[in-house]
């Protein structure tokens, strides 16, 4: 039976594996990887998908990261750790970083196998690997194109752990939004090589008449060359491949990235069992509304405005200012570090674990604020939608980060329609 086998044939039996309590120290396993795959396949079993956010460490008197440099590699030997990025804008990436010295601790415990941004490791290498020898994938992005998914499908293969980290794998992000494109990739194509100003220029002076835009296969004098094909539809990461924990944000805060980088020094050098598969790392179970400072006076708008078109009160909670803020339909863990800074949250930490329609939940609790009462001849249906017309691109604002995990999918045109 292969690694992976013994891994989903564990998950499939859950009573049985609630006998094997996490190895203590002095028994650490031999194999990691292993002992990684049997703490997610585990808990997957047998508990729901939760979330897991830094203050629950703090409450627990847990520090945040107990590991320092300088320990040495783990007792079952440094494992292999692998960073990807597939439709993403590097973002990801940096934020990793943003663990300062806790980087030292990576290096102690893994050999960084792949992290194209930062580090060598081609796809040729990974392919070579035995399946299930990676211990931990750490993939930002979403699924834009065949060589995105080629990729996180060949690093599943290979790995233990895939965490899907950042909005863009989460949830599509601002990729997704592609997918409200009607004419799909070729829409977009066209115009991003020929109508901007930029290319449209560049093409009318070389390829007067006949526009060149990106091709899959072009023969050239060197041979034939290929690239990726682009989808029409962007992908989160769980619609392509199956995955073990998630970490939203974009990008992720730093407490996430350490709480992940914990919770896998936990395990490497005390047997300590991961978190549930399918919990969500950084987040709480109330909205971002708990985590806001600002005063919530609950006023009727008459108008929607942005930031920049009046003197934010430093105070007051930005939708009595006629803001619209996606805080009561997001989940928190961010500690509403946007309206703290007098912007509103755009969503990008997803919705609540209730919700899957982000932007319909959004949309509800902005309509709750316009409450129609008979008694009020002033703020009537026709005022509500006069008020709510305002909001430009609601589609855009709603979904900003979020349409990857819409039920409204993609944007399409009927025949004979537009
Ligand atoms: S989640 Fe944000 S930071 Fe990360 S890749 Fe996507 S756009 Fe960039
Ligand atoms: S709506 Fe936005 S500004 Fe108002 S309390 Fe919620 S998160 Fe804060
Ligand atoms: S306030 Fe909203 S948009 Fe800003 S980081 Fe937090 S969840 Fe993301």
């Amino acid at each position: 039976m292969s690694f992976l086998d013994r891994f989903r044939s564990k998950k499939a039996k859950p009573k049985e594996e609630k006998k094997a309590a996490p190895a203590p120290k002095a028994e650490a396993p031999k194999s990691h990887k292993a002992e990684a795959a049997s703490c997610a396949g585990k808990t997957a079993a047998s508990v729901e998908a939760s979330q897991l956010a830094f203050s629950d460490l703090v409450e627990s008197g847990q520090p945040l990261v107990s590991y320092k440099f300088g320990l040495g590699a783990p007792p079952g030997g440094k494992i292999n750790l692998a960073i990807y990025w597939a439709a993403a804008c590097g973002g990801c990436d940096v934020s990793i970083l943003d663990i300062n010295n806790g980087v030292l601790t990576v290096g102690d415990m893994a050999n960084i196998v792949m992290w194209p941004v930062a580090a060598d490791g081609k796809e040729k290498d990974i392919a070579a690997m035995e399946d299930g020898s990676i211990t931990v994938s750490i993939i930002s992005g979403a699924v834009r194109n065949s060589e995105n998914e080629h990729m996180v499908k060949l690093l599943r293969k290979k790995s233990a752990i895939v965490v899907s980290y950042g909005t863009c794998a989460c949830f599509g992000g601002s990729p997704a939004l592609a997918n409200l494109v009607k004419g799909g990739k070729d829409e977009i194509l066209d115009y991003v090589y020929t109508k901007v100003p930029s290319t449209a220029n560049f093409q009318a002076d070389y390829h007067k008449g006949s526009p060149v835009v990106p091709q899959s296969h072009v023969k050239a004098p060197e041979g034939d060359l290929e690239l990726p094909v682009l989808y029409d539809t962007v992908k989160t990461l769980d619609q392509v491949i199956d995955v073990d924990y998630y970490v939203p944000g974009c990008p992720p805060l730093q407490e996430s990235i350490s709480h992940l980088l914990k919770a896998v020094a936990d395990l490497l050098y005390n047997g300590v069992a991961l978190p549930p598969k399918g919990t969500t790392v950084g987040v709480v179970t109330k909205t971002l509304c708990d985590q806001c400072h600002r005063r919530k006076e609950f006023r009727r708008v008459s108008k929607i405005v942005e930031p920049h078109e009046i003197d934010v009160d430093p105070e007051l909670c930005l939708m009595d200012q006629g803001i619209l803020c996606l805080g009561p339909a997001t989940v928190g863990g961010c500690n509403a570090r946007c309206t703290s800074a007098g912007q509103p949250c755009r969503g990008c930490y997803g919705p609540t674990v209730a919700v899957q329609e982000h932007g319909a939940s959004a949309l509800t609790a902005i309509a709750s604020l316009f409450p129609v009462l008979d008694e009020d001849p002033t703020c009537g249906e026709d005022q509500i939608i006069d008020v709510m017309s305002t909001i430009r691109d609601p589609l855009g604002y709603f979904y900003a980060y979020t349409m990857g995990k819409s039920l409204i999918k993609r944007s399409v045109t009927e025949k004979g329609g537009n």
